[in-house]
């Protein structure tokens, strides 16, 4: 499905995370897939996943910072000859404290903090995608999102109104760049045990709660999520762009 692409994947930390199940995927489909990670001390087991899916290029990266997205797609234009036919956002961060208290206590920077690494982020790498992908004749970025940033969920809190920016974001950019068959989408994911879901002091009782009351009644893993946005991804959602696809038992849809 994805052989003969490109893309370029920023979020995996370890093998929980769930860049690293979307990457698989494409990676199992024949995609060539480049990586990014943020700080030293993942810097090793990112290298060794990417190394298992034979990535030709692992670089470093802060999102906050301009110099390296300005670096790392330039070093991803070196290893691509120029094109990149797929992008995957899958990063977030609030500090900590931030998910635990009131949101109605959250500090100016702490704030900016986390819709600067969350949501902003996507609209940088967008836009350092546009002309590679312009050159790849178009291209599919696909960003992760989660119920909080529609209703208020406790605990999620600054991360809620980071992933409404996200959110919006995403409609901004489809319309932007989908003149140049560039597709912009997320996917809405219920509670997955990862690394940035274990800062989220009410995770367990989230992880309860969807159990309980969605449809499916069933957890979800990292590979449902993979498989959503796999086919965002793919040229079977050739004509989806600017939408959310729900994977979360269908918890989204329920008042109760
Ligand atoms: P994760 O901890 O594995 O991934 C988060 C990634 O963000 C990490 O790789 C981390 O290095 C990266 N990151 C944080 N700050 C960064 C920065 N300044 N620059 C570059 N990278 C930075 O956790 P995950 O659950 O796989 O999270 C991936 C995405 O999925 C996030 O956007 C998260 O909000 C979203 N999401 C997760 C869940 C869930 O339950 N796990 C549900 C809905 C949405």
């Amino acid at each position: 499905m994805f052989e003969g692409k490109r893309g370029l994947v920023l979020g995996v930390a370890n093998r929980r995370s769930i860049a690293w199940a979307i990457a698989k995927r494409l990676a199992d489909g024949g995609a060539e897939l480049a990586f990014t990670f943020q700080g030293d001390r993942i810097e090793s087991s990112v290298r060794e996943l990417a190394a298992s899916v034979a990535s030709p290029l692992v670089t470093p990266c802060d999102v906050r910072s301009d110099g390296d997205l300005a670096r790392v797609f330039a070093e991803v234009g070196e290893a691509f000859g120029g094109r990149l036919d797929l992008l995957v956002h899958s990063v977030a961060f609030a500090a900590a404290e931030d998910l635990e208290g009131r949101f109605t206590d959250t500090p100016r920077d702490r704030f900016w903090l986390a819709l600067d690494v969350s949501a902003y982020s996507l609209v940088a790498c967008a836009r350092a995608a546009e002309p590679l992908m312009e050159a790849a004749g178009g291209g599919a970025i696909v960003t992760m999102t989660y119920l909080g940033g529609e209703r208020a969920v406790p605990h999620y809190n600054v991360m809620g109104v980071a992933k409404a920016a996200l959110d919006a974001s995403v409609r901004y950019l489809a319309w932007d760049l989908g003149r140049k068959r560039i597709r912009v989408n997320a996917v809405s994911a219920g509670p997955v045990r990862t690394l940035a879901a274990r800062s989220i002091a009410g995770f367990p009782t989230m992880e309860a709660i969807v159990e309980e009351r969605s449809p499916l009644h069933r957890p979800i893993d990292a590979g449902d999520v993979a498989a959503a946005a796999a086919y965002l991804l793919s040229d079977d959602a050739r004509n989806v762009t600017a939408t959310t696809l729900y994977v979360d038992s269908g918890y989204h849809a329920m008042g109760m």
